[in-house]
């Protein structure tokens, strides 16, 4: 399987003609192993158009949504960035390539592992992950200056506002459980402005600020 050809036509095929543009979240693209996040028995679909199952009924999100969603955050080389929801850990290797320190969380202990084995395995050395609730956000390092939520949030989780610092910015898909609309949200002097991109399908995010687990 010739990956390096897959990647450069994820790239020319399913981002730059939906719009994406900004090229430093294109780079990413072109760069990272993402059949390296896959299990490898669906490593043939590793960039193929479509969420594919990364164990405990999740899924690594499809290549365009993890690129709209990078987008959507105008990540600078400065930033402090919160992740919920690590999964395969293909999205956080991208907001390690384009911000300074990425914090991400997960809640299934064998995804973050297996996250964690395959960002090290590719060298990611300003990643801190743990298995917690994200809904709660990560105090200890907070505020942060962008927050990505990768799971379908009901609605914005409270700590995670009050974790984002002041200008900074919120991405997460935002509704019911199986329609939900991308949403950003902009802090600006204690207030939150809120501007929706388009409608999306994620895993539920489940916690103290996410859906119960006795609603599934
Ligand atoms: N960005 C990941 C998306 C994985 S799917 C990828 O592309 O691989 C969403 C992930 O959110 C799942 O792994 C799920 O277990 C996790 N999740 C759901 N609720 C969570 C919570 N409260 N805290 C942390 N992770 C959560």
């Amino acid at each position: 399987m010739d990956y390096a050809l897959l990647r450069k036509k994820m790239v020319l095929e399913q981002l730059i003609p939906r719009g994406i543009k900004d090229p430093r979240t294109l780079n990413a693209f072109y760069k990272i192993e993402r059949h390296k996040f896959i299990p490898s028995d669906l490593r043939n679909s590793a960039y193929a158009d479509f969420p594919v199952p990364i164990g405990e009924g999740q899924t690594i999100s499809q290549p365009y949504i993890v690129a709209l969603m990078t987008e959507c955050l105008e990540l600078t080389e400065k930033d402090k960035v919160l992740e919920i929801g690590t999964g395969s850990g293909y999205q956080t290797a991208v907001l390690a390539e384009l911000a300074k320190e990425v914090y991400s969380i997960e809640r299934f202990e064998g995804l973050g592992r297996g996250a964690e084995a395959a960002l090290n395995a590719l060298g990611y050395q300003n990643i801190k992950m743990k298995v917690a609730d994200g809904t709660l956000g990560w105090e200890e390092f907070a505020p942060f200056d962008k927050i990505i939520v990768t799971a379908a949030s009901p609605k914005v989780p409270l700590p995670l506002t009050e974790q984002l610092k002041e200008s900074g910015r919120l991405v997460l898909p935002l509704g019911e459980t199986f329609s939900q609309v991308l949403t950003v949200i902009e802090k600006k002097e204690g207030r939150f402005a809120f501007r929706e991109v388009c409608g999306c399908v994620f895993v539920p995010l489940i916690g103290k600020h996410g859906l119960s687990r006795d609603t599934l």
